[in-house]
């Protein structure tokens, strides 16, 4: 047996276990409470008791397939409370597919007023294969920052007061709170958070990238890390930031951000680039 195989029959056998284990998990609870409880035994070191009021399975799935708006979607999607399909764990999951969603768009709108909803799908599709074709650059830098700084300028771990949503931003924490207890985010407070994480506080984007994947129902390595390189700069060529006036802009009305409370943003893009970036050269 050449090593191919050795590995191949060992994938084999460990996808057998896995499928034997699931099939002795009960599918059938008498009700919610019950699932959570069955959850939370398979899961002992999580002492995390947030649940989120996300519900799985495909009629759930459904209904919010049912409810896109593809046409608003064009318009307003960068803002919060923007036409989102929160479709994004029934999609991870295997429980809704790129293309089903795609082809209900299509039915809903004349392909012009959907062009932005197609595109977005286009984008999971997109770091999934980036991720097939080299897997290894999940977790590694694929270019150096084009901060200023080198990798060893950031730091390694996520600080305490980040991980415990009680940082010096009124805006990211109440992020940081739902990610937690949702398990969702919208796709430009992922952006904020981020780029607070990583240009702000200067921890490595590994670090950030971390944090979000074990919090996110829609958790995926690909869209997540390669999202966060291209927040970084290690997979662009300029690092994402934002200001003040950008964030109450599309953020305002669902979080707070007013200036008080949310200090290190105020300013011009060109004040927070001298700040966030002393080193970096002038384009
Ligand atoms: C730092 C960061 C981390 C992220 N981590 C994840 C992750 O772990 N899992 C994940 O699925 N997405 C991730 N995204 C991408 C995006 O934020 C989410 O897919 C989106 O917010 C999910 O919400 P939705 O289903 O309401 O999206 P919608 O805006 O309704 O879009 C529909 C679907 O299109 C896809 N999609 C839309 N925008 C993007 C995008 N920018 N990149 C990739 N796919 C997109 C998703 O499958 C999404 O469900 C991340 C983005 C950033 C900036």
């Amino acid at each position: 047996m050449s090593h191919g195989e050795t590995f191949a029959a060992t994938g084999f056998h460990r996808a057998a276990r896995y499928l034997g284990y699931m099939e002795k998990q009960p599918t059938q609870f008498p009700d919610r409470a019950a699932l959570v409880a069955h959850v939370k035994a398979l899961s002992p070191g999580v002492t995390d008791d947030a649940v989120s009021e996300t519900r799985g399975g495909r009629a759930a799935a459904e209904a919010l397939l049912a409810a896109i708006d593809p046409t608003a979607y064009g318009h307003n999607r960068n803002y919060l409370d923007g036409a989102v399909s929160r479709l994004s764990p029934y999609i991870r999951h295997a429980i809704v597919s790129l293309n089903e969603l795609r082809n209900q768009a299509l039915e809903m709108g004349d392909v012009k007023a959907i062009e932005k909803f197609i595109q977005e799908l286009g984008w999971r599709d997109f770091w999934q294969r980036i991720y097939t074709q080299n897997p290894d650059w999940l977790w590694h830098d694929i270019e150096p920052y084009k901060t200023g700084f080198v990798a060893s300028d950031y730091a390694d771990t996520l600080p305490q007061d980040i991980a415990a949503g009680e940082t010096d931003s009124a805006a990211m924490n109440h992020f940081i709170q739902e990610l937690k207890t949702s398990g969702y985010l919208h796709n430009h407070a992922r952006m904020y958070l981020a780029a607070y994480i990583v240009h702000w506080r200067r921890v490595k984007w590994q670090a950030g990238a971390r944090f979000f994947l074990a919090h996110l129902l829609d958790g995926d390595p690909a869209s997540n890390n390669f999202s966060f390189q291209w927040v970084a700069s290690t997979f662009a060529n300029k690092p994402y930031f934002f200001n003040l006036e950008n964030l109450q802009k599309f953020a305002g009305m669902q979080a707070p951000c007013d200036f008080h409370t949310n200090k290190c943003f105020g300013g011009s893009y060109d004040d927070l680039a001298l700040k966030l970036f002393p080193h970096m050269a002038a384009p």
